[in-house]
């Protein structure tokens, strides 16, 4: 298979704003073989952005191939592991050399307000940090055999892995994604998400920049359905790593059970946001806030459902209503904005959707419900921060993740009642209490079936805490240590040193 337009090799990042951004396959710069593009938008302004190399199978083929034959026959795994560590910092630094670059070019793409996006990229930077570190100690064990026998486990890179990411956290799903898996010495076909390509493109340049060899990171472009579909059924990838919707996380996996592939799925949610009698609202306010409004709403573990004690019910919804009121969505670049835009006009219609059928179903849409107006951003794609109360568990807008800035508000009584209700769902990934009461907080937090709990924090991770669902939430866990052994096998090497020959059979 010949490839028609090679440009050239990635060395330098220079610069990273531009009219067009091509693929990225063994270390260089190459445009679709069908010299296919599409546009990415900006969606606070509805504005075409750049044009984007669009990979079709062929591109995709050629990508793995790369992959594979770093893998097999490149230089990358062989690395001591010290020098590979410094190849991870050298991209934290590089990163961290262009912040405010790399911040603007995920406002742009994304809609999301700067700090969210400051936030987000700053921690992109501590995951090649924390990786960094990581690996150099993360090793086998020496296991306890009969006298005569030695036996140690050899962790050894599991190999190509396609890593398809969603559009919410484009920049930081891709760190999240790439830095375990190189620290381990795997190699990668990278699929962003169609909405955001920009800054995971820009984030594998750098990687080739700091030293990562050709092939290790090829990153495509392209629809979901047909290059994803592709490197999930492609014999020579061993895993997939997902982040992204429930419905194609079990499309994936039951595609990539026929080769047995290792899987990791990070899927969607509906956490709960407990909040009880005993609460410091001082705290709980504004916590629940963050919860549910950051990132506009659209994060997998966003507190969507919140239950709150009913004798504290009252004086929480005023507070609560009154801030969120006081949020300010508008320019993403304008340090004082809270909530961007929504990344799309299809996400758009769908929240809509949720808070109309909730409606229409006899719940009161206490502040928003409302497409928004933004002077400057009259094309772009905004949502009114909203909240539900009077809802009932059989809502539509109750049961589904509805990935915008939409909380349901339910009031309960009893703690053992509001566990139940908290664990009432298919999903499993978030959960925050709000007690002042540590013998409540640890014994809840137990009786949580999610993966995730934040016990009066508005924080759900940091590089090295893990992150990963129960249930429909999916499997796996990200941005901790335990993430190296998903990109790894364990040897086991049994040796026999007795000196005696053993014969088993006797004969
Ligand atoms: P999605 O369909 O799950 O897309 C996520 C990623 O998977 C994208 O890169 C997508 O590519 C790719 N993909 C799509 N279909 C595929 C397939 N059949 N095989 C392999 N890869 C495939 O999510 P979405 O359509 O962007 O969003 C839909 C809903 O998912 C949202 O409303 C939200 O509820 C949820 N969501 C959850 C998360 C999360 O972090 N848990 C993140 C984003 C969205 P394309 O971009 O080319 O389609
Ligand atoms: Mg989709």
């Amino acid at each position: 298979m010949e490839h028609t337009v090679v440009k050239e090799p990635v060395t330098e990042v220079r610069p990273m704003k531009r009219d067009h951004y091509a693929m990225i396959i063994n270390g260089e710069r190459v445009e679709s073989s069908s010299s296919e593009v599409f546009k990415t938008y900006n969606p606070a302004k509805g504005e075409a952005l750049a044009t984007v190399a669009k990979a079709n199978k062929e591109d995709a083929e050629l990508a793995v191939q790369a992959a594979r034959n770093a893998f097999d026959n490149g230089k990358w795994r062989k690395y001591p592991v010290g020098k590979r560590s410094r190849v991870l910092n050298k991209i934290a630094a590089i990163m961290r050399e262009r912040f405010n670059e790399l911040v603007e070019l995920e406002v742009l793409n994304s809609g999301k307000s700067v700090g969210a996006a400051q936030i987000q990229i700053n921690q992109s930077i501590e995951d090649f940090e924390f990786y960094a570190g990581a690996i150099v100690g993360h090793r086998g064990v020496v296991n306890n055999v009969p006298n005569g026998f030695f036996n140690y486990t050899n962790k050894e890179p599991v190999g190509v892995c396609a890593q398809i990411i969603p559009w919410n956290y484009p920049m930081m799903m891709a760190a999240w994604k790439i830095a375990p898996a190189i620290a381990t010495g795997c190699s990668v076909v990278l699929k962003p998400a169609s909405l955001t390509p920009i800054t995971a493109i820009i984030l594998t340049e750098i990687c080739h920049e700091a030293g990562v060899p050709a092939g290790v990171i090829n990153t495509i472009p392209g629809s979901g359905s047909v290059i994803g579909d592709y490197l999930v059924q492609h014999e020579d990838i061993n895993k997939v790593a997902f982040t992204g919707s429930t419905p194609t996380g079990k499309d994936i996996m039951s595609k990539a059970s026929q080769s047995l592939k290792r899987l990791t799925l990070e899927l969607g949610g509906k956490s709960p946001n407990i909040v009880f009698d005993d609460a410091d609202l001082e705290a709980a306010v504004p916590g629940s806030l963050f919860g549910i409004f950051f990132n506009t709403g659209q994060s997998c573990e966003a507190r969507s459902r919140m239950f709150v004690h009913e004798s504290i019910y009252d004086e929480f919804m005023e507070q609560f209503i009154a801030k969120t009121k006081k949020l300010k969505s508008g320019d993403p670049f304008d340090k004082g904005t809270h909530l961007g835009s929504i990344i799309s006009r299809d996400q758009l219609e769908i929240i809509d959707g949720y808070v109309q059928s909730a409606k229409e179903a006899g719940a009161t849409i206490a502040t928003g419900g409302k497409v928004c107006k933004i002077e400057g951003f009259e094309n772009g794609h905004w949502y009114e921060p909203t909240v539900i109360t009077d809802v009932t568990p059989d809502m539509k807008a109750v049961k589904e993740e509805i990935f915008g800035p939409v909380v349901v508000v339910e009031k309960f009584t009893d703690e053992k009642d509001v566990i139940k209700r908290a664990n009432d769902t298919e999903y499993g990934l978030g959960s925050a209490i709000w007690t002042t009461n540590q013998a409540r907080a640890t014994r809840v937090a137990h009786k949580i079936d999610a993966g995730i709990v934040m016990v009066n924090c508005p924080f759900s991770a940091f590089p090295g805490t893990p992150f990963g669902g129960y249930k429909q939430s999916g499997f796996g866990r990200e941005l901790c240590v335990e993430t190296l052994d998903l990109y790894m096998e364990d040897k086991s090497v049994l040796s026999y040193h007795g000196g005696k020959p053993i014969n088993p059979f006797g004969v």
